[in-house]
């Protein structure tokens, strides 16, 4: 039998979270080896509308209590990261916006107090007008309120780019994982055959996960799987617009994200509360005329005469909600060797890593593996979802 390779860390699913993390513990001198059974941010990375959250979206149903929360400092945080002297080198990843803004179609006067309520919140946001509002609500037809907030959009291809760049040598598609065992106890994965341990390993496999753990013959931490059907439109008449629009209920009405397509036009990718329960129930072609109708109601001056439309399904996973999880925190759950979580959002994919990281400092893991000489294939970078479907 071949001797097993080892590494420090061992990490399954090349996501946000799995990469985010791999960077981070190579910066801090781990031997790392991340496996990937499809494409890199191939899972819900590259369907994300790439928004990093401050934590506003959640004030308006106050589930946001204060400024304690992980979620609050991402904006920050990701800024330094951008700017390359952060926890992570990400300049070079385009920012779509510097901004996400707040806009309010009619008198949601409710929703707004209750908004403003928040002291989490409050400093952070600025009413804008004319000339500041975003340039597809610049229009004489215009209503309603418009607050900037401080929150940021990131073009997520370049972003998981970047992220492969900084994994070096340690990234490796392999299509079998099986646990590997010593004396009972999980000391690695036996990977397309291969045995490697190691002294931690992280499953960051995203909805993969619950197959991993009932694969290891474990049923917690349980997963839960939210469906959203979202809209994707391209056009010669769009212009960035980066918002969520307000309805009556606790969630944004439409939350609008653009992306530059490689045909040098504009692609809107439409969520909130037109994807979900409701939307999931429609078929696609329902669906587009849903999106048609809120974007004719919303932003009536739009010309869609010429536009694509296409939808895409997909879910979201994370930990089955319990009262361990809030939507402001990443979920992580450890079993001797084995970490197992979900960021639960793109833009809380630090909290993960330093989650991970507390995790090893406390168990006094320290790198200590040689690097793993890698001899198997590379994963593949994933599409855009918007070239996939509206090339
Ligand atoms: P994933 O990105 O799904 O990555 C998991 C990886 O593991 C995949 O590459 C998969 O192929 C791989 N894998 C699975 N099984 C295996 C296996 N057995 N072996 C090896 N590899 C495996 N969050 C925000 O903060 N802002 C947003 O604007 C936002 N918008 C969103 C919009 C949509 C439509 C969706 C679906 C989510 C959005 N999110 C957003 C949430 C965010 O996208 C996710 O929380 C985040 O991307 C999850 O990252 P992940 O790395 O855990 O999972």
């Amino acid at each position: 039998m071949s001797h097993p390779l080892s590494t420090d860390v061992l990490i399954v699913g090349g996501g946000i979270a799995g990469l985010w993390l791999n960077a981070r513990l190579r910066r801090q001198g781990f031997a790392t080896l991340l496996v990937e059974n499809a494409t890199l941010g191939g899972g819900q990375s590259l369907a994300s509308q790439g928004i990093i959250h401050g934590g506003a979206k959640y004030a308006l149903h106050g589930a946001l209590s204060g400024a304690s929360e992980a979620i609050a400092d991402m904006p920050r945080r990701w800024r330094d990261a951008l700017g390359g002297d952060g926890e992570l080198n990400l300049s070079g990843v385009r920012l779509l916006s510097d901004a996400h803004y707040l806009w309010s179609p009619g008198t949601l006067a409710g929703n707004l107090t209750s908004f403003f309520a928040s002291k989490a919140v409050r400093s952070r946001v600025d009413p804008v007008k004319g000339a500041d509002l975003p340039a597809a609500l610049q229009h004489p037809k215009f209503k309603g309120k418009v607050y900037r907030l401080d929150e940021l959009v990131l073009d997520v291809p370049s972003l998981i780019a970047r992220l492969v760049e900084l994994a070096g040598d340690s990234l490796l598609a392999a299509e079998r994982l099986e646990p590997l065992h010593e004396q009972g106890e999980l000391v690695g994965l036996r990977i397309d055959g291969r045995a490697v341990q190691a002294q931690r390993i992280v499953l960051s496999a995203g909805a993969g996960n619950a197959a991993l753990l009932s694969e290891l013959g474990l049923s917690q931490p349980a997963m839960q799987r939210r469906p959203l059907h979202m809209v994707l439109v391209k056009g010669p008449g769009l212009k960035p617009l980066y918002a969520h629009c307000l309805g009556g209920g606790p969630k944004p009405r439409v939350t609008v994200t653009s992306h530059p397509a490689a045909d040098g036009q504009w692609v809107w990718y439409l969520g909130g509360d037109l994807a979900e329960a409701a939307g999931v129930a429609r078929d696609a072609a329902a669906q587009i005329r849903a999106a048609q109708q809120e974007l004719a109601d919303l932003l009536p001056w739009i010309d869609l005469s010429t536009a694509q439309w296409a939808t895409l399904r997909v879910d979201r996973a994370e930990p089955a909600q319990s009262g361990l999880v809030r939507p402001d925190n990443a979920f992580l759950s450890e079993q001797q060797r084995l970490l197992v979580g979900w960021p639960t959002k793109l833009a809380l994919a630090p909290d993960f890593a330093d989650r991970v990281l507390a995790a090893l400092a406390r168990d006094g893991v320290q790198p200590g593996s040689h690097p793993t000489p890698l001899d198997g294939p590379r994963p593949a970078l994933g599409q855009p979802v918007w070239e996939t479907l509206l090339p």
